[in-house]
């Protein structure tokens, strides 16, 4: 029977980046995780937080030259309808950053942790998946599908959206979905993107265009009613390039889809809390949504980041019993905030409600015209509560 202070179980990227923060505070963490899914074309957009946790776990360095900074955001509107908002463009250098973030290839960001977990001594890594755990007051006993038993004083369910950390610790989950799905791909453009994201607001949803390292390569997520996504992968790629140029007005010129296309139905999903005794969730295991606005995984960074401060707070001594507890209540106004602000968004911009409209536009328009407001809504994007701060700073 092996014993260990912490036990993370799931090694998407919230697992692995978890495993390492832990180990970095000198934790001894077992790391049940299955070899990592390699297979994945997407791309994450990190906030400019998200990126200093990375520099800090000495990870970005190797990582940013193949990621590519975002210093321009502009949101057009192209739902066509009667209220319109008016183009409103965000950039990095107005609040003195470099880049609000960075986009990064999901292949790089896992490759990179994964050789930083082999080589990091305080992680012991069972690559299997973990089959039984029971939460109780001494003590989280794991059992994985090879048959190892182990010990720990906590366990850190980063499992994803079908957790069983999250079900052994008898914490319910609240689910939605939109039916719409995202179309994502990569592709290239005749005309450099300059480091500008484009998000055009349309009635499916929103479609957005986020850049890659080389000039002329961008990703996309394009949201869609879910038939008009299922239609859409299955067009030949020369007439999906031929939507995507359409629906982008030419801004880039001609376009070229990188195979493959990939469709993901929308939905939400959050815990009924994300901590309970000696389990805590992060990650999509706490809370999963919509890939709008570039949240779901600098949400998970956050859980991380607040963990690790709590539990560098009780100094090296034995986790609590009650350490799930204190997480849950740290880490509640964050996720329901941004869940509640992904939800809104998404439904405003499917309302045909002419009220909604006006009140999307207004706020836009107040985006465009009041410098100090935009600012402040940049800092919020960033990171929560920066904008506050600044306000008292400056
Ligand atoms: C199209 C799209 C675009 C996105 N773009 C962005 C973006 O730009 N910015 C952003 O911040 N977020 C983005 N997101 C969200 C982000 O991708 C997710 O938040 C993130 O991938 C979730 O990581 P995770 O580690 O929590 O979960 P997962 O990646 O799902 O990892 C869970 C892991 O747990 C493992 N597992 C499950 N059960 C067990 C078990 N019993 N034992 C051991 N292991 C187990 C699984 O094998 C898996 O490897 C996007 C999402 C989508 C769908």
């Amino acid at each position: 029977m092996s014993d260990f202070e912490i036990a993370v179980i799931g090694g998407g990227p919230a697992g692995m980046i978890s495993a390492l923060a832990l180990a970095r505070a000198g934790r001894r963490v077992a790391l049940v995780a299955p070899s990592p899914n390699v297979s994945d074309h997407r791309t994450t957009a990190l906030m400019d937080h998200s990126i200093a946790l990375l520099a800090r776990l000495g990870l970005w360095q190797s990582i940013k030259p193949e990621a590519a900074p975002l210093k321009t955001m502009r949101i057009i509107d192209g739902t066509g309808r009667l209220v319109r908002a008016p183009t409103v463009s965000f950039r990095s250098a107005e609040i003195d950053l470099e880049a609000f973030g960075y986009n990064i290839p999901n292949r790089v960001l896992v490759g990179k942790l994964t050789d930083a977990v082999a080589a990091e001594p305080n992680i012991t890594h069972l690559e299997t998946t973990a089959d039984a755990v029971t939460v109780d007051k001494n003590t989280v006993s794991i059992t994985t599908a090879g048959g190892d038993p182990m010990t720990a004083d906590l366990v850190v369910g980063a499992d994803g959206r079908r957790s069983n950390v999250r079900e052994s610790a008898g914490i319910g989950v609240k689910t939605w979905s939109y039916k719409q799905s995202a179309v994502v791909l990569n592709f290239s453009h005749a005309l450099p993107h300059d480091d500008i994201s484009t998000e055009f607001h349309t009635r499916g949803g929103p479609f957005t265009q986020v850049p890659l390292p080389d000039k002329n390569r961008s990703s996309l997520v394009w949201v869609m009613d879910t038939p008009a996504a299922e239609a859409m992968v299955a067009r030949p790629e020369v007439d999906i390039a031929a939507a995507i140029e359409e629906r982008m007005q030419s801004l880039l010129g001609a376009v070229t889809v990188e195979g493959p296309v990939q469709k993901w139905p929308l939905s939400s999903m959050v815990a009924s809390r994300f901590g309970k005794g000696r389990a805590v969730l992060v990650g999509e295991a706490a809370h999963a949504f919509p890939p709008i606005g570039a949240q779901g995984l600098n949400l998970s960074l956050r859980d991380i980041m607040r963990l690790a401060r709590m539990l560098d707070g009780i100094d090296g001594s034995k986790v609590s019993a009650r350490a799930g507890d204190r997480y849950d209540v740290l880490r509640k106004s964050d996720v329901w905030s941004r869940t509640a602000s992904v939800d809104l968004l998404n439904r405003s911009l499917l309302a045909d409600f002419i009220p909604a409209q006006l009140a999307r536009s207004a706020g836009l328009f107040m985006l465009s015209s009041v410098p100090p407001l935009r600012q402040f809504a940049m800092r919020e994007g960033v990171q929560p509560l920066r904008g506050v701060r600044a306000l008292f700073t400056s």
